[in-house]
């Protein structure tokens, strides 16, 4: 399953490359989809060479490493780390829950964090994944099914790229630009935003198998 809607997620950032271009295009310099892309590309051809019984440590690894060896720009590099950061603080033989991608997404905000020194509201691939940690935690979760927890984090994930376009940039390439970003999506609030729906998707799937 951590294959499938790997796979799944990898296929919806190729099938946006255009999309995320040209958000990138209004905003910084036009080639976030082409970053995106070349990490998707880079990451199924790391998928190939893994064996079928991989688990989400090794898969997390595996594309962690794929992006950080081929990608550039701000968020090859940012995307890479916080990947291979997840890996490192999953168990090997980890259940696919909330408390999990609690553990994952946290782990992911922070690196970005350390890396990147952005928060939430400077209009970047943070406003989308803050949101979907804080829907993981314990608190937000309590009593609900899995697939409540995974169409509360979607959702978050959707109003946190809706909030990027009422804002300034203030990290990245479009913080040259200030208040003439406003309007706009952020492309890697978007990127971040297409990679969660599609991996839900096959999450929820597989819920009703
Ligand atoms: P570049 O800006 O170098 O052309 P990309 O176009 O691939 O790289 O990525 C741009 C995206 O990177 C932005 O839309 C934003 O979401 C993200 N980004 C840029 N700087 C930061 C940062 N300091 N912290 C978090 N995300 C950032
Ligand atoms: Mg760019």
């Amino acid at each position: 399953m951590v294959r499938d809607a790997t796979e799944a997620a990898i296929r919806a950032v190729l099938n946006e490359k255009d999309f995320l271009n040209e958000l990138d295009d209004k905003i910084g310099d036009g080639d976030h989809g082409l970053n995106m892309a070349r990490g998707a590309q880079a990451a199924h051809e790391a998928l190939a060479e893994l064996d079928e019984e991989a688990g989400l440590k090794e898969v997390l690894q595996a594309v962690g490493e794929a992006i950080t060896a081929n990608v550039g720009g701000s968020a090859g590099p940012l995307y890479g780390a916080a990947f291979s950061e997840a890996a490192r603080v999953v168990d090997e033989d980890c259940a696919l829950d909330a408390a999990t991608l609690e553990k994952i997404f946290t782990a992911m905000v922070a690196e970005i964090q350390k890396r990147g020194n952005a928060d939430r509201g400077d209009k970047t691939m943070l406003d989308v994944l803050i949101p979907i940690r804080d829907s993981f935690a314990a608190e937000n979760c309590a009593g609900k099914s899995f697939e409540d927890i995974l169409t509360q984090a979607r959702d978050a994930a959707r109003d946190g790229l809706e909030f990027t376009k009422t804002i300034a940039a203030r990290k990245g390439r479009a913080a040259s630009i200030g208040d003439k970003s406003i309007g706009c999506e952020d492309p890697g609030a978007a990127s971040s935003l297409i990679i969660f729906r599609a991996l839900c998707a096959v999450w929820k799937d597989s819920l009703r198998e």
